[in-house]
Order: structure tokens, then sequence, then C-alpha cells
């Protein structure tokens, strides 16, 4: 296990810690940006109502329900989508950088393009949260492009609790983006960040 991360048991077994569970929903695509540039995978973000980004999903009570079912029912008011999410898409759960009595439980999911384009649709129509909550989905551009444009300016802006490196962690461990291209995604978001 990753330094810092806790098995979903140990997470469960902290004394009067609160949870927190939230999901990556990713997909292959074929799709090209500009006809030239491969999109390679669609994977959604949100931006939220505090104008931060972050994954979906929210605050869950184990002494009511199962992390799992909590993550359910927080996907469907913010994203208007039904998904049952199960133990299988368990990724890692470690103490919060802002509070160790709080533990970030982190899920991804694999899902059709097609499934996606369905809770893109959902999230920004039925979805209760919508416009409260959750100010709108997003996806995140993975390649780079001349001058930072792509995933290093996605990567400077800001994010919620330590959801960047949830999704740092999941592109190097999905393979979704190589790490020589993440680590100089990395470098130039700082850069970008640090400038005047
Ligand atoms: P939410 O209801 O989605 O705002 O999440 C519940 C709590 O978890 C809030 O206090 C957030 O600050 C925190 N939080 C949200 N996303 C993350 C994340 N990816 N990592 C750590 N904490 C988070
Ligand atoms: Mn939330």
């Amino acid at each position: 296990m990753a330094s810092g991360t806790l098995s979903r048991q140990d997470a469960l077994s902290c004394v009067g810690c609160r949870h927190a569970c939230h999901i990556l929903l990713y997909a292959d695509t074929e799709a090209q940006l500009f006809e030239e540039t491969p999109i390679r995978h669609i994977l959604l973000m949100q931006m939220r109502f505090d104008g931060l980004l972050g994954f979906p999903g929210g605050f869950v009570d184990p002494s009511v329900e199962t992390l799992e079912d909590g993550l359910s029912r927080e996907l469907w008011e913010e994203l208007g989508f039904s998904l049952s999410v199960t133990v299988d898409d368990h990724v890692n759960s470690c103490h919060t950088p802002s509070s160790s009595q709080l533990v970030a439980h982190f899920y991804a999911r694999k899902m059709e393009e097609r499934e996606i384009r369905e809770v893109e649709k959902a999230a920004a129509t039925t979805a209760t949260d919508h416009g409260h909550e959750v100010m709108g989905m997003v996806r995140v551009p993975l390649y780079t492009l001349k001058g930072g444009r792509g995933l290093p300016n996605f990567l400077s802006h800001s994010f919620i609790g330590n959801c960047r490196c949830q999704l740092e962690d999941a592109l190097l461990r999905f393979g979704l983006v190589p790490r020589e291209e993440l680590e100089m995604a990395l470098q130039q978001a700082e850069q970008r960040r640090s400038q005047p």
C-alpha cells in the first residue's frame, strides 16, 4: 500500500473520524481534438459551489449506510445518474491533509463513452444538486499542447482537499497518462501558478 494510505477496513475502524467518499468516472475515447490530437480518455470532475475542482461524492456516515451505498446516494444527487458503487471500485483511503479526523475514500469506475455522455447529460438536467452544490461537470484534458495548454493549465487550477493527488495517482495507476508527461505537466503547472 502506498505511504499515507489506509486499508478500507483500517479507515473504517478510526474512532471519531468523519468519512468522505468520491469517485473518478472515466472512459476510453477515439475522439481527437482539432482532428489531430488524441483525447485518449474522458475523465469526469466537477466545478464545485466553492469554485474548486473536485470529484463527485461527499460525506458518508458508516453507522447509517455502507461507504458504497452512501457514495451511490451522493452520485444520484450530484449526477442524477444511478450507479451502484461496490467495494471492487475502491482505490484507496487516507487521512486528509486538512484534518486527521477526516478520511477520504477514493473510488474509480471505468465506463463506456456512451455511459459517460449519459452521466454528463443527467448531471446538467435532472441532478438535484445542479446549480447548487455542483456548478457543472468538466472533462480533464490529458494532452499537452504548446504553451502548457491542456493538462498543465488544468493542473494549475485549485482543487478541494487532496483531490489533485487522487487525480495524479489515478492517471498513473490506470495508465491514462505516461509518467514523464505527467511530471512535465506538473512542472509547467507549478510555473504557471508562480507567475505574477
Ligand atoms: P463534499 O460533500 O463533496 O464537499 O465532500 C465532503 C468533504 O470532503 C468536504 O469537507 C471536502 O472538503 C472534502 N473533500 C472533498 N473532496 C475531497 C477530496 N478529493 N479529498 C479530500 N477531501 C475532500
Ligand atoms: Mn460533493
